[in-house]
């Protein structure tokens, strides 16, 4: 299959990138800058899709970027770089004479209010409630293909937690406090940390990238978190078990709130518990269901 990924340069595209050419499939990104093996977004809305049988955008600005301070113009960016690339992979894909048979869109759980008793699956009411889900609601409606469209080609959106794995994401940041025993949980520690290992996030995608017989005018939504319910003080004392190191140090809320901005640091400070059901049902096979098995791959302890 020829896959194309907007934004496949990134940390979740890495990944994506090498279990799809470990099964075969040759892979284009979409990306700002031209390079070997890449096509740029204004290529797209100039010369149109090249042909493929599945797209998928992983492109957007960081939201953790820690040396980017919580303003206007960052939110701004977070907004457009996430609607335009996927209006502008939609678009495309509305407009191909051979359109892909897939398109899977990667958003979030923000669109979820957080809560420390609600379940979330894929079939839960969600209405946006501050900056994060009206972002993933706009998001989500930049990636709509028209009704004619949506009869060619399956729209699935993947909504990740905090996406963890070695070579970048949250763990990119955590992983140096921890190992010099700084490391403690975050605000109450209490709040749900929905979390997913990078390589089954690639793996669900790559799952939604298969044809299928069935192609209903909504998308297909696959929640992109682990089986395993966990509290941030349970992933705090787990990630300190397995680098044997004390996590004995907690970050006050207050703390995140000022230094990230109180838009941004609910991420960290508050959670969702959210469920894989439709994902399970799918019959996606987690290969990390448990944090013990994800954090012993990513810090590479037995
Ligand atoms: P990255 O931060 O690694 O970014 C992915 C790519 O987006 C980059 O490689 C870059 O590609 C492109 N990009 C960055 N800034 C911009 C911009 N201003 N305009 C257009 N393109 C831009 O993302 P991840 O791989 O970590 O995540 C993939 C998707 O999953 C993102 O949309 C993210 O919001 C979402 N997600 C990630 C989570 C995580 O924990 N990592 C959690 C939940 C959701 P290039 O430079 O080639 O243009």
């Amino acid at each position: 299959m020829r896959v194309v990924i907007g934004g496949g340069t990134g940390f979740v595209g890495r990944e994506l990138i090498r279990l799809l050419k470990s099964k075969g499939h040759e892979i284009t990104i979409i990306s700002r800058q031209p390079g070997p093996g890449k096509i740029t977004w204004a290529e797209v809305q100039s010369r149109g899709l090249p042909p493929c049988e599945g797209a998928v955008n992983l492109a957007g600005e960081n939201i953790m970027n820690p040396l980017r301070w919580w303003n206007e113009s960052y939110k701004q960016d977070l907004i457009y770089s996430r609607t335009n690339t996927t209006r502008i992979l939609a678009e495309a894909i509305a407009a191909s004479p051979t359109p892909p048979h897939s398109w899977v869109l990667v958003t979030g759980v923000a669109c979820y209010k957080p809560s420390l008793q609600t379940h979330y699956t894929e079939e839960s009411e969600w209405t946006p409630f501050d900056f994060l889900s009206h972002l993933v609601k706009d998001w989500e409606a930049a990636g709509q293909l028209p009704e004619n469209s949506a009869r060619k080609t399956r729209q699935v959106i993947i909504r990740p937690g905090a996406v963890l794995g070695r070579d970048g994401g949250a763990m990119k940041q955590m992983l140096i406090p921890f190992w010099l025993g700084l490391g403690g949980t975050l605000g109450s520690g209490r709040q749900p940390f929905p979390w997913i290992h990078v390589s089954d996030l690639a793996g669900i995608i790559a799952h939604a990238l298969q044809p299928t017989e069935k192609l209903p005018n909504e998308p297909d939504v696959f929640n992109g978190v682990a089986p395993a319910l966990n509290t941030n003080f349970e992933f705090t004392k787990e990630l300190g078990m397995v680098l044997k190191r004390p996590t004995i140090f907690p970050v006050p809320g207050f703390l995140l709130d000022v230094f990230l901005g109180l838009e941004r640091s609910v991420i960290l400070t508050q959670g969702q518990k959210v469920v894989p059901k439709r994902t399970l049902e799918s019959g996606f096979e987690f290969q990390y269901p448990d944090l013990s098995s994800a954090l012993k791959e990513i810090t590479g302890s037995k």
